[in-house]
């Protein structure tokens, strides 16, 4: 068969899908269920569904079985589920997997976009497409999981006989442990055992993300302010994770709720990231429940009725919820590369907002500056200001094309301003990401496109405490994690700097945290030999070296809830 010349060159058509915008139960008791949507064409698309970015495996490690792959349409516009209902969507693991893979490549695509991150998201794998594993095995969670570059869903046993609850079909669990690849992927160190706040900002991105991209169905929208209040209250809105909560948990109903507030002050002391990430997961959702509230103050009835088009409403709350998703996503590119505090991320949050709007004409900054005062983040607000500003004309004569042209360059100019960057002279650091955005913003405004550059390097910590039990990490070495983050525009000029070195504080600070993860029984032993994998027991597994300890984070329990007794 000849394939003409038209035919090859053929654009490939945009995909039409059905799928499900939250969860199972949702769908039975509130009637948000199925819904149509479109995706960009795809290159390449081949049976899973396989993609260039995502592939759908769908192994069960249980069973040691592969489920048949869903095949593409012959006319390349969708895939062959079949008829999927209410009563049939359960068993039909076809439209789980296309289920899966259509939420992530749509909110890969969420961020990706210039309005958002402005580049292509790598992943900490280094492989090139994410993979999927919609019936993974049996259990309450679903987790992500680098070593295999790969997220794990599961299925569990529901309240209801015969319906099982599969984690592949809940939007927001989808979403959420996207959000820890894909935050893995721009700042693989977070993933270090490091502090309480950066495990805590795992949860919260996945969350955040979740809620996101929620909103992003027009579906939902319309059931959260199809009515046009003038305020979104928590029945309405920040649900995460119903079904699996309601089955899981029955006294909340759902997993974590993005309105409960939350502040510093609540949670010192406590080192569980969950509760952790709910203070920024509650800043996230407070910022944009006033964005939505203040449009909503400044719309008026139509004449001759008395309330609001529910039209408008859903306008305020997309709007919203795009700005809230710019404000708080593209403050990664302003974070520190290694154990991020909350307020590094509210110092990035501003810095990012105020390169991109400069004249801040809707109050965003007054408002974020607001919400970090009253979460604890920060006691004044002058405190979001950077501590101290780097300067163009302190850093020796550059030429940004040419130290951005390779990783050696980026690390040659680097090393040479070891000074006026605060590096200690004696430190071995190398170059971790150097990366170009393409962003754009609202109403034609047209924000610099950056060239960021982020370096790490590390020390030995001593795990000694006079008052602290460490058990059999007592008097072994633990690596803390130093690095900062280096943004040029393109002409050159330095938009922001941040540096996390090292300090007493953050020596007392990593001791306390694997203090207390020694309490909690969270770490385990690797022993060489039979029988010796910790795995499935504790959430961090450590290995000795000699002196030198290893802590690896177990993904597989990453989520272990209140039931499994893990959770505080
Ligand atoms: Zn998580």
């Amino acid at each position: 068969m000849t394939i003409s010349f038209h035919e090859w060159v053929k654009e490939p058509p945009p995909l039409k899908l059905r799928i499900l915008c939250q969860d199972p139960l949702v769908m039975a008791t509130q009637g948000l269920g199925l819904v149509s949507v479109k995706l960009d064409p795809e290159q390449y698309l081949g049976q899973g569904p396989t993609t260039a970015r995502v592939a759908v495996v769908d192994y069960n490690v249980d069973l040691d079985k592969i489920f048949a792959p869903v095949q593409v349409l012959k006319n390349g516009q969708g895939f062959a589920t079949g008829h999927v209902n209410q009563a049939n969507l359960r068993k039909n693991f076809q439209f789980h997997q296309v289920n899966v893979w259509a939420i992530v490549n749509r909110t890969i695509g969420l961020l990706e976009q210039p309005r958002l991150l402005g580049r292509p998201i790598p992943w900490a794998s280094g492989l090139g497409r994410l993979l999927l594993l919609p019936h993974a095995g049996y259990g309450e969670n679903a987790f992500y999981d680098r070593a295999t570059g790969a997220i794990h869903f599961l299925y569990f046993e529901g309240r209801e006989p015969d319906q099982p609850v599969f984690t592949c079909l809940s939007h927001d669990i989808v979403t959420h442990e996207l959000g820890h690849a894909v935050l893995d992927g721009l700042k693989p160190y977070y993933n270090e055992v490091s502090s309480v706040e950066t495990a805590g900002f795992h949860e919260y991105f996945g969350d955040a993300l979740a809620l996101a991209s929620s909103l992003t169905f027009r579906d939902v929208l319309a059931k959260v302010v199809g009515s046009a209040p003038r305020r979104l209250t928590k029945e309405l809105i920040g649900k995460i994770g119903q079904e699996f909560g309601s089955a899981h948990d029955g006294d909340t109903g759902y997993l974590r709720a993005a309105f409960e507030r939350r502040t510093m002050r609540e949670v010192a002391g406590n080192y569980e990231e969950h509760d952790y990430s709910q203070v920024l997961t509650n800043a996230f959702y407070e910022f944009l429940a006033r964005l939505y509230e203040d449009r909503m103050k400044k719309e008026r009835p139509k004449s001759g009725k008395t309330g609001l088009d529910g039209g408008v409403a859903v306008a305020a709350l997309v709007n919203a919820a795009d700005q809230a998703s710019r404000t708080f996503f593209r403050a990664l590119d302003y974070c520190p590369p290694v154990d991020i505090t909350y307020l590094d991320y509210a110092r990035a949050v501003i810095q990012a907002d105020r390169i991109a709007y400069p004249s801040d004409e809707i109050g965003a900054r007054k408002l974020l500056s607001e919400l970090f005062v009253e979460r604890g983040v920060v006691t004044d607000v002058k405190e979001l200001e950077p501590p101290q500003r780097l300067r163009n004309a302190d850093l020796h004569p550059y030429d940004v094309e040419r130290l951005s042209a390779t990783p050696s360059d980026a690390h040659r100019f680097v090393d040479a301003n070891r000074r006026a960057l605060s590096i200690p002279r004696d430190v071995n650091f190398s170059i971790l990401r150097l990366y170009r955005t393409r962003k754009e913003s609202v109403q034609r405004y047209y924000p610099p496109q950056e060239i960021i550059i982020e370096f790490v390097w590390s020390e030995d910590v001593l795990l000694e405490s006079a008052d602290l039990d460490l058990g059999r990490l007592t008097k072994t070495y633990l690596r803390l994690y130093c690095g900062g983050t280096l943004v040029f525009d393109r002409n050159g000029n330095v938009l922001h700097y941040v540096l996390r070195e090292a300090s007493d504080a953050r020596r007392t600070k990593l001791i306390e945290y694997v203090a207390y993860l020694v309490r909690r029984g969270r770490i385990g032993f690797a022993e060489q030999g039979l029988g010796g994998n910790a795995k499935g027991i504790h959430q961090i597994v450590a290995r000795t070296n000699g002196v030198r300890a290893m802590l690896e984070r177990d993904a597989q329990l990453r989520h272990a809830t209140r039931r499994g007794g893990l959770r505080d």
